[in-house]
């Protein structure tokens, strides 16, 4: 049988394209082609027909291969690009491949010419479908199953954009949250079906009170944001929110019965109120003020700050908290799906809050980022873990050590230095210590951190992506970056028996990690069920609470002894 090839000859010489057919033909394939040798006909064919391959004389009288290699990259397209000439030094050749060549192939020694074709045409497919694969983890990272509009994450990288633009072009950007009171009602009295279709119905409302660049997306349970990016002055600004209100005036129906539903608005505006980073805290400040107000929609001042004094108390207590020693580690095994064997922990942080009782991260760690409390916090846990890493090693048991480092510390131009000395004092290995960095903590500042991970790198510390999926990460990032281990995020784990989106994303996370040699982690593993399905799709390690939940040092000794999973034995 014979195989279709839509190949594009770029060559002056009839007979040579001829030769070069002809030994395609021999090794079996049967080649649609065309043969031009200027660059106007090879434009007018790249844009008017599909094409598998395209062979390209090195000279020719007009044109030559380097160009032609140029010209299709500039239409964006990559396909399998080899050189066939009558004459070329090897120095040339490497020239030729630097420049994105695949191949370069001898006229007088084609039998390496069907060879190479096969080998191009299936890297080739592999980069078609790690395009595809990306495409769909960006698509689907970027959107919200229930309304169908961009997420929170989308929405970030919108914000990011629409500023850059004002500055540009000098004019203020304004940012609304929307929360629906009494959301939780409707979810308990009708159930979640019915929320979620009142969810999509707000949706589609406020979409269609937008014009031009304005936008919507659902960033939580029952909260959107609006952006508008081109705001002329405050007035519009108030035009917009009436707008707005009115048009969530009319009853919802819902399964025939008519809910009224009642927004609370805050808004806050750059540069005035905010930059970039703050931008929609601030429009939360206000939401939370017109809640309390209960008001309809308010704009940020800064005095409504105060309204958070909740959170400026545990700000002021938690500059103690280290020194009087309140802060306790959590540790959670991972386990390699392959043999059931734990090949490490992750160490979570906690607060052991004396009026409050023990506090989970998510209250604590975002203070920490806003005040510079961030880095004695990663300093403490960093020597906290490898001390603990120690202490099992002692006992026999050899464990790698997995700990999150946030943003800020990342960027922090000393840190190969703190974990260098942390390593010393404490004896570790640099092998036994993971680091965990969220995509967005590297997108911050790419260059900053692609500096600091290269050197962390060099000291043997692994580097591991966390969350993987919520932000994005593209191919390209993956590849630059050390990169050993991305952790795919739990919301993707925890559903992907229910939801084919999330399916989706796991599988391709999984593709893509193995591609580049990449150890990938599943987190947030609740059942059984999604343990084997992650087996299945070849998935290296697992970590959730179907092997464990996070526990203090004692009790994970123990549940070590009595668990079903292995533990390697200290050599
Ligand atoms: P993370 O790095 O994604 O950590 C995993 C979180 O998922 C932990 O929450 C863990 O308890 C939880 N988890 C583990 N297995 C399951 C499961 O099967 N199902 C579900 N639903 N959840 C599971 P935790 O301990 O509350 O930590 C939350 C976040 O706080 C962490 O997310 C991490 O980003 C941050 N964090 C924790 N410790 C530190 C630290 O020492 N430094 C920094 N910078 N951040 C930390
Ligand atoms: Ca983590
Ligand atoms: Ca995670």
């Amino acid at each position: 049988m014979t195989k279709p090839l839509r190949t594009l000859i770029v060559e002056d010489s009839e007979d040579d394209a001829e030769l070069l057919l002809r030994e395609l033909r021999h090794g079996g394939y049967d080649p649609a082609h065309a043969r031009v040798e200027t660059p106007e006909a090879m434009s007018a064919e790249l844009s008017a027909h599909t094409w598998d391959i395209v062979f390209a004389d090195y000279t020719m009288p007009h044109f030559n291969a380097f160009d032609a290699l140029a010209l299709m990259r500039n239409t964006g397209l990559d396909l399998p690009f080899i050189i066939v000439s009558g004459t070329i030094g090897e120095d040339r050749a490497v020239v030729a491949m630097k420049a994105g060549a695949h191949d370069y192939i001898l006229k007088g020694n084609l039998k390496r010419l069907v060879p190479a074709v096969e080998r191009e045409l299936r890297d080739a497919a592999v980069r078609r479908k790690h395009r595809q694969d990306e495409e769909t983890i960006r698509k689907l990272a970027y959107t919200d199953p229930v309304t169908e509009l961009p997420n929170r994450a989308r929405f970030i990288e919108y914000i990011r954009e629409a500023v850059a633009v004002g500055l540009r072009e000098h004019h203020p950007v304004a940012l609304l949250l929307m929360d629906i009171d009494r959301f939780k009602d409707v979810n308990n009295t009708l159930g979640y079906v019915s929320g979620d279709t009142l969810l999509r119905q707000v949706g589609a409302r406020l979409r269609s009170a937008l014009s031009g660049h304005e936008l919507v997306a659902r960033l939580g349970c029952d909260e959107f944001g609006i952006l508008l990016p081109r705001l002329a002055s405050a007035d519009d600004l108030e035009q917009f929110v009436k707008k707005t209100q009115n048009i969530l005036e009319a009853p919802f129906m819902i399964d025939e019965i008519p809910i009224a539903v009642e927004a609370s608005i805050g808004a806050a505006l750059w540069p005035d109120h905010a930059d970039e980073e703050t931008l929609l805290q601030r429009a939360d400040i206000a939401m939370y003020r017109s809640k309390q107000m209960m008001s309809g929609y308010a704009v940020y001042a800064p005095e409504y700050n105060s309204y958070s004094s909740e959170r400026l108390s545990l700000m002021a207590e938690l500059r103690d908290a280290i020194d009087r020693g309140q802060l306790l580690l959590h540790f959670q095994p991972k386990v390699e799906i392959a043999t059931g064997r734990i090949v490490g922990t992750e160490a979570l942080v906690r607060w052991q809050h004396p009026r409050l009782g023990l506090l989970m991260p998510d209250k604590f760690i975002t203070i920490c980022e806003n005040t510079g409390l961030m880095d004695p916090l990663t300093r403490w846990v960093l020597s906290d873990a490898l001390n603990h890493c120690q202490g099992a090693r002692r006992e026999g048991i050899r464990l790698r050590i997995s700990v999150n480092f946030s943003a800020r510390s990342l960027h922090d131009k000393h840190l190969p230095e703190v974990i260098e000395n942390m390593l010393k004092i404490t004896g570790a290995e640099p092998g036994r210590l993971t680091m965990e960095i969220t995509e967005s903590a590297i997108m911050l500042d790419p260059k900053r951190a692609e500096e600091n991970l290269a050197t962390l790198s060099r000291m043997g510390i692994y580097l591991s992506i966390d969350d993987f999926g919520t932000g994005y990460t593209s191919l390209a990032n993956l590849k630059r970056l050390p990169v050993n281990e991305i952790k795919i995020d739990k919301s993707f784990v925890t559903n992907m028996l229910n939801d084919k989106n999330d399916a989706m994303i796991v599988r391709s996370v999984i593709d893509i990690g193995h591609t580049f040699g990449i150890r990938v982690v599943a987190e947030g593993v609740e059942t059984k069920e999604i343990f084997d399905a992650l087996a299945a799709l070849g998935c290296d390690e697992a970590q959730g609470y179907y092997i464990s939940r996070p526990q203090a040092c004692e009790q994970l000794k123990k549940w070590f002894t009595a668990s079903i999973w292995k533990l390697p034995s200290a050599s």
